[in-house]
């Protein structure tokens, strides 16, 4: 790795990623970052907020997702591809860069399949910590594809949540789950359907991936003092839940411009009520009303979660050194001569 100069940019590779969260720790890389997302959230009036931008298909999406804070600027290109699994690959991939917004000028180019996965976790256990009873322990876990094992450490750090009861269509899922969460101190259990799952949960987790209006969880299913971490439900005609649960429950979001697209609550009026998870977390508006109320985080994933994410792996890596400098911006002499650096360069080219 060399020192970074004014045309080369840092790179965080998915090996460079895997490298800097085992350095920090799982747990302890997953509080930092859940303190950063908290952070960013208490300061939400400061950026630029939009409806990420999707390119839709029969099989799935790809969307691109902005935001700055006026100093910083992120953005994150995602897919989202249920059938993907069934081939080898990832249902979510995702890579983003961060840049400065005073020169325009990239400061880091990063994978985001690993990020995004460990983003969602923070994130989703962040609300759980301003939404869930306090003495929440067990936590149920539908859908045990590649997210679940992050959402399952992120709510071990924050939430001390140590039961876990898994559910999947495919039962190699929960046992690959399972397997990979043996050496963490949670005591797991491997369930049959999703009914004997949420029996007993405190918490219940959807994160399964299906391009359909799927009814993972039915009305009976949510008691009172639930939290839903409702996470597979993130694009329009993608949901998880029943419509009679969203009318029980009191109901929080990310932006709301953004969820009512693409969120449970698209089953929902325009004009549903709900609160947003900013306000929850600056103090602004009451999280569970009562030990009986039913929570629910109808997470969609917000640009902001990405920024916040790049800029702690940003810190990180550049303390770490793990990343690459990759020569991405042209800079010539003297800047005007763009064209003449590619004489130059032919003439050197030539000559060799
Ligand atoms: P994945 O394909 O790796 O895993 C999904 C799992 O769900 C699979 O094991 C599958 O068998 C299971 N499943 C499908 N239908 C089911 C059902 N009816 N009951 C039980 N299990 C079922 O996908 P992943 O990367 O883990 O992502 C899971 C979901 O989370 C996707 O829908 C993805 O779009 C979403 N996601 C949301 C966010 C966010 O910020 N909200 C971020 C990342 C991913």
């Amino acid at each position: 790795m060399s020192a970074t100069s004014l045309n080369t940019v840092p790179f965080v590779s998915v090996d460079h990623m895997m490298k800097l969260v085992l350095e920090i720790g799982i747990e302890p890389f997953l509080k930092g970052l859940a303190e950063r997302i908290e952070a960013d959230f208490r300061r939400w009036p400061q950026f630029d907020k939009r409806e990420r931008v999707p390119c839709h298909s029969a099989e799935g999406v790809i969307e691109l997702m902005p935001t700055s804070d006026g100093t910083l600027y992120g953005f994150k290109y995602v897919n989202g591809h249920p059938k993907n699994m069934k081939e080898g690959r990832q249902t979510v991939t995702g890579f983003g860069v961060l840049a400065d917004v005073h020169n325009g000028y990239p400061l880091m180019f990063s994978e985001m399949t690993l990020l995004t996965a460990l983003r969602t976790a923070a994130t989703s256990a962040v609300a759980a910590k301003h939404l869930a009873r306090k003495n929440a322990r067990t936590m149920a876990i539908i859908g045990n594809g590649a997210q679940s094992e992050f959402q399952a450490m992120a709510f071990k750090a924050l939430m001390g949540i140590d039961h876990l009861r898994l559910y999947d269509i495919d039962p190699v899922a929960t046992e690959k789950c399972r397997q990979n969460l043996s050496g963490f101190g949670f005591t797991i259990t491997a369930c049959k359907t999703a009914e004997e799952a949420v029996e007993g949960a405190d918490i219940i987790t959807t994160v399964t991936a299906d391009k359909r209006y799927a009814t993972i969880l039915n009305d009976n299913m949510a008691g009172p003092g639930v939290h839903i971490n409702a996470v597979g439900g993130d694009s329009p005609g993608k949901t998880e839940l029943s419509r009679d649960i969203l009318l029980r429950s009191d109901i929080f979001v990310e932006y709301p411009p953004q969820t009512r697209i693409e969120g449970e609550i698209q089953q929902l009026d325009a004009d549903a009520p709900v609160t947003e998870l900013w306000q929850v977390i600056a103090g602004e508006a009451e999280g569970r009303k009562s030990e009986r109320a039913i929570t629910l985080f109808d997470s969609v994933g917000f640009a902001t979660e990405d920024f916040s994410a790049l800029a702690y792996v940003y810190d990180l890596a550049r303390k770490t050194g793990h990343y690459v400098d990759l020569d991405m911006v042209a800079d010539p002499d003297e800047p005007r001569d763009l064209f003449g650096m590619l004489l130059r360069a032919d003439k050197t080219l030539k000559a060799a």
